[in-house]
């Protein structure tokens, strides 16, 4: 038999050389580097309302922490030590056994220590929490946009909100059971970046997020946007800008910079092996986005992913 305190030995006590002290005690004791800041950001996953019910636990324990370290890459910040708080409807060991694999799999990439967590019965939920460090000063905030600076995207959108109404296009699907997130262009961007986001609720509404913050508009234009290339066979316009606009849980990073950046930003691209498109501006005045098609006329546009939608 199994009791809560095997489990957690078993299957998420790891050793956590970065930490002064990991999991065992009742807490773990973390010691940020001289000159750094600890960026500190949490997210919950919830059975039926992020993940549907039986989704493949391997995928669920790499999502879990990918959709956290996606806000470390938006922040700037290089992350280090996280926190899982899990609550189970029983102790099913082969599920266990697969999400700790996909959780440390992740983590291992990107250095990352698991240091603490907690372990309950009840409906299947996942929260992670992740702490990263960024030197004093230079996160990458939301509120940092300028007038006359350029709207940039990481990789491509579109595919995991694709995936939603296509499971059948692995492409689509894999964006969304398995997320990259963009760390390496994160702590890159620091010093670049006037202001950066990740896309969790679709790239309109997060760029909107960015307007807001810095009290700027934008204009972007729908044919500079990177999308996810099975729209190309798929032929569905309406579909293709819903998704692409609209669409969450692509997990890339927009972000706003200076144009004396566009060098910079496209060497960047080139030694990450990431895509960097170029797709607006932004405008003094309020915070309003107008995306215009190619003839440049505005397109309407969807909201994105609420949970307090009225
Ligand atoms: P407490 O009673 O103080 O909450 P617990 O018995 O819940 O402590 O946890 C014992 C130790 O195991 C703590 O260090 C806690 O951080 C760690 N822990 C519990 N659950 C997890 C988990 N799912 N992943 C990582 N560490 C965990
Ligand atoms: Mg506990």
């Amino acid at each position: 038999m199994s009791s809560e305190f095997k489990l957690i030995r078993k299957y998420f006590a790891r050793p956590a050389p970065g930490a002064a002290l990991g999991v065992g005690d009742d807490a773990a004791l973390l010691r940020p580097g001289a000159g750094l800041e600890l960026a500190v950001s949490t997210d919950l996953l919830l059975e039926g309302r992020h993940f549907r019910a039986g989704a493949e636990p391997r995928a669920l324990g790499h999502k879990a922490l990918a959709v956290n370290l996606s806000d470390m890459a938006a922040m700037g910040a290089a992350p280090r030590w996280a926190l899982l708080a899990i609550s189970l409807p029983s102790a099913d060991e082969p599920w266990l056994a697969a999400f700790a694999e996909g959780f440390f799999a992740l983590a291992a990439r990107f250095g990352v220590e698991l240091v603490g967590g907690d372990t309950t019965r009840g409906p299947l939920s996942v929260c992670v929490t992740i702490l990263g460090e960024v030197p004093t000063g230079r996160a990458l905030l939301r509120s940092g946009a300028a007038p006359g600076d350029d709207v940039w995207v990481s990789g491509e959108l579109g595919g995991a909100a694709l995936a939603l109404s296509r499971p059948d296009i692995a492409a689509a699907a894999q964006r969304l059971a398995q997320p990259e997130p963009r760390v390496a262009l994160g702590t890159r961007l620091r010093g670049v970046a006037s202001a950066a986001i990740d896309v969790s609720d679709g790239f309109a509404q997060d760029l909107g997020h960015i307007l807001e913050s810095s009290g700027v508009g934008a204009t972007v234009e729908y044919e500079c946007m990177p999308k996810c290339a099975a729209f190309g066979e798929l032929g569905d316009r309406k579909l293709e800008s819903r998704c692409v606009l609209s669409g969450g849980d692509d997990y890339e990073l927009v972000f706003t910079a200076p144009r004396d950046r566009r060098a910079a930003l496209e060497q960047l691209a080139g030694e990450l092996g990431l895509a960097l498109a170029r797709v607006g501006a932004i405008e003094k005045g309020n915070a309003r986005l107008r995306i215009v098609d190619r003839n440049r006329k505005p397109m309407r546009v969807a909201r994105g992913f609420d949970h307090f939608a009225p």
